[in-house]
């Protein structure tokens, strides 16, 4: 078994399921007191946030290339990073580190197509459903994102940074996820893709009537197949 390193903390709500994830699976495949190798660098999500929300990407590539190394230096021989939405810096953490990184859309992606899916509903931060580094990430596989209107992108970006982030659930909010998604069922949507690793946390399948695809779900399997891969 290779060791899996996390880069996580952005945020924490959602790096706690990573880790659980990550050893269920493997427990499930390989039986007994099994248990993932890992290691995870956890930042403080508030320093990221600031630059992230004011739009310095530069910063945010750097201090989270500093994390990646950390995470290297630990002996880690690949790299999950456990959020959507900082994979707009994933160029800059790549060329800090000489480990696989495993991308978090790529088996969103793989399986998307493995199901057929063509044209799909995309939820995340504003940055992930209106910025060029994640929907051309999907186009260039063959799948078209569609997004909610911008009065719902501002609704379900605040829910991710207000509730989510901060382990808040209501049922208010449920149920505000469960009309947009519906929504973009009515435009033709296939599919939801979770685009955030927290959304899990509040909707999921008795939620609505489309297969969803959740992005922090499908990173961890995949984590875990390459750990697990022989060779
Ligand atoms: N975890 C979230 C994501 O998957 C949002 C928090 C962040 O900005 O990293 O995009």
């Amino acid at each position: 078994m290779k060791t899996i390193g996390l880069l996580g903390g952005m945020s924490w709500e959602s790096t706690a399921t990573y880790y659980r994830r990550v050893n269920e699976l493997v427990k499930a495949r390989l039986g007994g007191l099994h248990s993932a190798k890992i290691v995870l660098v956890s930042v403080d999500f508030h320093e990221v946030e600031g630059p992230m929300q004011e739009g310095d990407w530069d910063r945010v590539g750097a201090s989270l290339a500093l994390a990646a190394r950390q995470v290297r230096a630990g002996g880690a021989q690949c790299l999950l990073l456990c959020t959507n939405t900082m994979h707009r810096v994933a160029p800059a953490i790549e060329a800090a580190i000489d480990i696989p990184f495993l991308h978090i859309a790529e088996p969103t992606a793989r399986a998307l197509k493995q199901a057929g899916h063509t044209r799909i509903g995309l939820l995340g931060t504003r940055a992930t459903m209106e910025q060029a580094f994640y929907r051309d990430y999907l186009s260039s596989r063959g799948i078209e994102p569609l997004v909610p209107p911008p009065k719902d992108r501002d609704l379900v970006h605040r829910v991710i940074f207000e509730e989510l982030c901060l382990g808040i659930v209501t049922e208010a909010s449920r149920a505000e996820f469960r009309r947009v998604m519906a929504d973009l069922a009515a435009r033709g949507a296939q599919a939801i893709v979770l685009g955030c690793t927290e959304i899990s946390l509040l909707v999921g399948a008795a939620d609505s009537a489309l297969p969803l695809f959740d992005t922090t779900e499908l990173h961890a399997r995949a984590a875990v197949d390459w750990a697990l891969r022989p060779g």
